[in-house]
């Protein structure tokens, strides 16, 4: 986008410009799309970390460079859209990451040559970092800043075409094309990646959401699945105990009968919370169904996980569980405990064994712990 004078164009040179652009348009949006899916955990913003700033600002970087490099050149003339990247990192990062891109697309260009044109250019590389970081610190609306930043490059750009390029008829073919290939791409690529990010973010609140239980917030059964299905996977390499707490509230049904479901909710949220302050913060705390819970005790011996089952019980049973309609009730839970491998020597027998502790915990009279059998 930068060049110098003395160009001199045959046939069909709009043809030429033109596919120039379009060739960069799809190497910027192949790579914004990439970098997009590969950021996909943590996309840049301007309250991101230094670190996620300073890779996107490399990325920029480099993409930049690399639509300078395949850019068709014009006699010396560079036509290509190095500057989306710098305005793109500034909208959705701040300044950081903006400069670190523009000194590497400046740093870039010189690389290429030095001459009247590489400094043109850079200065030009710098001004619109400027404005395009001024403009994404200010309460304009979204749109605005796309468009003031766009706007910005075209003018700034054009005022260096027509400084380094005196054949006129050239100018003339170049300045529509540039102008209305650079709002394209810009308007692509700001909402490329402002579908891609919220595409992501919905995907990733719907996976969380299908792993978690919206009552309780605890991992639900499939989450609890999973996550025992992974550690069966390291239990059998490490050699590892791994308990299992398997709880049911005692006479759940009557709560629902006499309070009402509403209280019975309400119930089962506050037994949550008892869970996790009873357990250690690594252990998996589940709610596998109804009123049923797991606790998931990673890398613990049999005795340990009793004395956490009965601290369970023990709070379960002192605690008045507060109702919204006023007054308390009070409740007590069963549990079953397995091992593995201290009652349990097959790890596809944890939970069938835990399950088979607690019905006979309901079996002896309940508000009991009992252990499966070796
Ligand atoms: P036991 O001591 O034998 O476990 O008796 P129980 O009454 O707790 O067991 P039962 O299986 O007969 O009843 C479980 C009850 O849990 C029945 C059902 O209405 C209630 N329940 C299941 N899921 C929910 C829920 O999400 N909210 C509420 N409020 N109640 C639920
Ligand atoms: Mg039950
Ligand atoms: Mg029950």
């Amino acid at each position: 986008m930068d060049g110098k004078c003395g160009i001199l164009l045959v046939g069909d040179e709009k043809m030429i410009i033109i596919k120039d652009l379009f060739a960069n348009l799809a190497i910027l949006i192949s790579l914004l799309f990439l970098y997009t899916q590969v950021s996909n955990r943590s996309p840049l913003t301007s309250k991101s970390s230094y670190r996620i700033k300073a890779q996107s600002g490399i990325f920029g970087g480099i993409l930049g460079n690399v639509l300078m490099h395949y850019s068709i050149n014009i006699g010396t003339t560079i036509i290509d859209l190095r500057l989306i990247p710098i305005i793109l990192l500034a909208y959705f990062g701040g300044v950081v990451p903006t400069f670190i891109s523009m000194f590497m697309v400046i740093g870039g260009r010189f690389l290429i040559g030095i001459n009247i044109s590489s400094y043109a250019s850079s200065i030009l590389v710098f001004v619109v970092a400027i404005f395009s970081v001024l403009i994404s610190n200010s309460n304009l609306s979204k749109q605005m800043k796309q468009l003031l930043m766009l706007t910005f490059i075209n003018i700034s750009a054009s005022i260096l075409f027509i400084y380094l390029i005196e054949d006129i008829n050239f100018l003339i073919t170049l300045l529509p094309i540039y102008w209305i290939a650079s709002y394209l791409s810009g308007y692509i690529a700001f909402n490329t990646v402002t579908f891609l990010r919220k595409s992501q973010e919905l995907f990733n609140k719907y996976k969380s959401e299908s792993m978690i239980d919206p009552l309780t917030g605890l991992n639900n059964v499939r989450k609890f699945d999973e996550i025992f299905n992974q550690t069966l996977e390291e239990l059998e390499k490490k050699n590892k105990k791994l308990s299992l707490l398997y709880i049911d509230i005692d006479f759940f049904k009557k709560i629902n009968d006499t309070y009402g479901h509403a209280e019975g909710d309400v119930v089962l949220k506050e037994l949550g919370y008892i869970l996790r302050s009873c357990t250690r913060t690594f252990d998996i705390v589940s709610r596998n169904g109804g009123e049923e819970f797991t606790v998931l005790l990673l890398d613990c011996p049999l005795d340990q996980a009793v004395q956490i089952g009965e601290r369970i019980r023990k709070t379960v049973e002192d605690k008045p569980f507060a109702l919204t309609q006023g007054g308390t009730v009070n409740l007590t839970v069963s549990i079953g405990v397995s091992c593995y491998s201290d009652t349990t020597k097959e790890t596809g027998l944890i939970i069938n064994d835990a399950d088979k502790a607690l019905y006979e915990a309901k079996r002896s009279g309940r508000n009991m712990l009992c252990v499966a059998h070796y």
